[in-house]
């Protein structure tokens, strides 16, 4: 009897050292993949991928794009039928530079921080339009773009002060190009970009000053034409004389600069010049700068944009604009295709800064990905005067990953049933999970 105890716990004990090897073999047996995404529609316009595919991410990067990875090659794998999955979404034209100073976007009240607005919207880059000038980049820089967990880029105001209120955002005496241009040049990569907006000026400073920034830091410039129909400056003018193939001109279905012909209401002679020079046409929606009795005729007569971007602020958040993806349904509403649209907020975007390593899923690319539901339904968008277009279809954002890590996870989708978790969870492994709070 004593034998036998003795002998099965020693086969016991030899089993469980068996198992405990077996264990941790298992435990330290590198995966392949970090995170694996299976089974979702990739959308990728810049590769020519429209198809069922899985996405495997190693290091923050794109590991394989594929018809067939299995799921246990991965640390974490999700399963994404009848979802689309995209680069993650970029938006080029935000505010969110928040702070203390009323009636201001620069360090005021008018901006909003962007974490709390993108990644529940799949967007993973945002560039903030000049909302903050040479003067006052570090301090944005420090506070807010070194701290979001949103990829931020950042044109500068030509103004150095940046986007303030009145007097601040028309002193022609604070339009710099060279300096502008320095701070441009101290951070490549990060300043993208020139904005000149809102000038009621007659004098062409602003874009003459812009347009020296740009061409000594080699970035665009975007316009937002500010006052110009009362100026007397016309956009034939701005596209023809001033500006380079390549800048962008922003709030191109705002319909009161000049950008409709007004017998047609298709683009104005203008519009189909600039285009053909290669500037780049912008959506810049915001609170006030879209209109379906300028978007439509538009579009109808083959003009279509080349980003859409939400111009994010505390005017816009809650108003017709909302969020990107409610922009992209507005799009999928005029009857404009998803690959196109997502083209428009991806790879698109993406090039027109310069920032080629984003805004697609090639393997190496950076690991930003949207994971999107097409809801079917009876929806309504607006428009700022009022106008609303009906639509059968809404974007909606299930899952988001920044750099291979998750950052927002609408369903749940990478946790497990509550009652199966051990006593000491902590949430996914940080190799693929930063939706953990504090
Ligand atoms: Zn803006």
């Amino acid at each position: 009897m004593t034998r036998y105890i003795l002998s099965r716990m020693r086969s016991t004990a030899v089993l469980a050292v068996v198992g405990l090897l077996v264990a941790s073999l298992a435990a330290q047996a590198p995966t392949e993949y970090d995170f694996l995404i299976k089974g979702g529609r990739v959308i990728d316009p810049r590769n020519a991928i429209d198809g069922v595919r899985d996405v495997a991410i190693k290091d923050g990067r794109i590991a394989a794009v594929a018809a067939n990875i299995a799921a246990s090659r991965a640390m974490k794998a999700v399963d994404a039928r009848g979802l689309v999955v995209t680069p993650g979404l970029i938006d080029l034209h935000v505010h969110v530079f928040p702070g203390e100073k009323l009636r201001d976007y620069a360090g005021g009240d008018w901006s909003v921080f962007p974490d709390g607005f993108t990644l529940r919207s799949c967007v993973t880059t945002v560039n903030d339009a000049g909302t903050s000038g040479w003067r006052n980049f570090p301090e944005f820089k420090r506070r807010i773009i070194d701290q979001s967990k949103t990829r931020v880029t950042a044109f500068l105001n030509i103004v150095g002060h940046g986007m303030g209120s009145g007097a601040i955002e028309q002193n022609a005496d604070d339009m710099d190009g060279a300096m502008t241009a320095n701070m441009a040049l101290q951070h490549k990569g990060v300043v993208v970009g020139i904005k000149s907006a809102h000038y009621n000026g007659t004098d062409w400073k602003p874009y003459e000053q812009a347009v020296i920034a740009g061409t000594k830091a080699g970035i665009p410039v975007m316009i937002d034409f500010g006052g110009n129909v009362k100026a007397g400056r016309t956009l034939m003018d701005l596209f023809m004389t001033h500006l380079r193939p390549g800048d962008i001109f922003t709030h191109m279905y705002g319909g009161v600069r000049g950008e409709q012909d007004q017998t047609t209401k298709g683009p104005s002679a203008a519009m189909v010049a600039g285009r053909k020079k290669g500037i780049i046409f912008d959506v810049g929606h915001g609170g006030a700068s879209f209109r379906y009795s300028a978007a439509i005729p538009m579009m109808k007569a083959g003009f279509l944009p080349d980003s859409i971007s939400t111009d994010l602020h505390t005017s816009s958040m809650n108003s017709a604009m909302k969020d990107m993806l409610n922009l992209m349904s507005k799009f999928l509403a005029m009857g404009v295709s998803l690959p196109e649209v997502i083209r428009q907020s991806t790879w698109n975007p993406a090039r027109q800064v310069a920032l080629e390593s984003l805004g697609h899923l090639s393997v190496g690319a950076s690991a930003d990905v949207a994971v999107l539901r097409v809801e079917k339904g009876r929806f309504g968008y607006a428009d700022p005067v009022g106008g609303r277009l009906d639509g059968t279809q809404r974007l909606s954002c299930e899952l988001t990953v920044r750099d291979g890590k998750v950052v927002y996870d609408l369903n749940g989708m990478i946790a497990d049933p509550w009652n199966t978790l051990p006593a000491n969870a902590r949430g996914g492994d940080p190799k693929w999970d930063r939706t953990r709070g504090h």
